[in-house]
């Protein structure tokens, strides 16, 4: 199966999406439907998410299998935060058993009132980055903030923090959603500067849930610009009017990232296969080979 560095050097447009494992102790099946489904519409790839602490491990390691076993390579995310090393490497040890070879590391959000000294073995993304390739032959990405990590103080510190993914072999990145896309130019300006240059996956959210939007961005920090929150306060409870909107905001989005010259987007899909597919059909003619 091939590792994603090797889609990202290709010019031609990919699409790819995200989905998320259930909480542990319910039912995958669900899940392994929802994966079937996406499959159909052809991503370039899928990730897939990585519960808080390890929470989803057996289900986010049997996901990804189920996204290979459909033809479509498989970005499993991984957390360190509270893990141990002896945990990580099992974890690793699970991936690599089942065929995955790329793998989106993560620090994870530190759970409200945890100390320092319950981090774990690994304190940054970059420790865990540099670990799993000491580890094996993993193509690896990282997480990037257009509009700055909330813990990183100022955009030029979190550009500095980004430098050392860089620096322990980050292959590519994926950034958190943002709505306004001179927001991503802006900050692909400040990372050339500091002379990062791995491929930059940008990520884009289709917002389907009005209640939802608002508390994502309230946590991640990320802005609403007046005309897609006019959108979500317009269609707020019109689920389908504002699934639609959402759709084509995003279509716009990623039809503009085109044109300006980026080849890939991640589209965080909420596990909803009716949303990559609006917007594969919307690209139709633009994804084609
Ligand atoms: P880090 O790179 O460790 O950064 C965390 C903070 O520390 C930042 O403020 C950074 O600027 C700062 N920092 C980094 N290195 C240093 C250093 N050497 N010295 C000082 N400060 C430093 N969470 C999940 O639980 N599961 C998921 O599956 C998941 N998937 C995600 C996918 C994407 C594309 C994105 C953007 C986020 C995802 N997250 C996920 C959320 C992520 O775990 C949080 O944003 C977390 O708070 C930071 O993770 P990180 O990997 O960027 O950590």
């Amino acid at each position: 199966m091939d590792k994603i560095i090797d889609i990202l050097k290709n010019d031609k447009v990919c699409i790819s999406c995200e989905l998320f494992p259930p909480k542990q102790g319910t039912e995958l099946q669900n899940s392994l439907e929802i994966v079937n489904k996406i499959a159909k519409v052809k991503p370039s790839y899928m990730s897939v998410t990585y519960g808080a602490g390890g929470s989803t491990v057996g289900y986010s390691a049997a996901l990804a299998k189920e996204v290979q076993d459909n033809g479509i390579p498989a970005l499993a995310h991984l957390t360190c935060i509270q893990a141990s090393e002896e945990k990580i490497s099992n974890v690793l040890g699970q991936l690599s058993d089942n065929g995955i070879k790329n793998i989106l590391a993560l620090r994870g959000d530190i759970p409200a009132g945890m100390e320092d000294a319950d981090m774990g073995s690994f304190k940054h993304a970059s420790d865990l980055m540099r670990y799993i390739k000491f580890k094996g032959d993993f193509c690896v990405g990282g997480a990037a903030y257009p509009e700055g990590h909330p813990e990183s103080g100022s955009l030029v510190k979190d550009i500095e923090n980004t430098k050392y993914k860089v620096d322990a072999g980050v292959d590519f990145l994926v950034t958190q959603m943002f709505f306004d896309n001179t927001i991503l130019y802006n900050y692909m300006f400040r990372l050339l500067s500091a002379g990062i240059n791995v491929p930059v996956v940008p990520g884009i959210m289709p917002v389907t849930n009005a209640k939802q939007i608002i508390r994502i961005c309230q946590l991640s920090g990320t802005k609403l610009p007046p005309q897609f929150r006019a959108m979500v306060e317009k269609f707020a409870d019109k689920p389908a009017a504002l699934q639609q909107a959402g759709i084509a905001y995003a279509t716009g989005q990623i039809i503009d990232l085109i044109s300006n010259g980026f080849s890939h987007v991640h589209i965080y899909t909420m596990n909803r296969p009716e949303i990559i597919g609006g917007i594969m059909e919307n690209l139709s003619e633009i994804v084609k080979d």
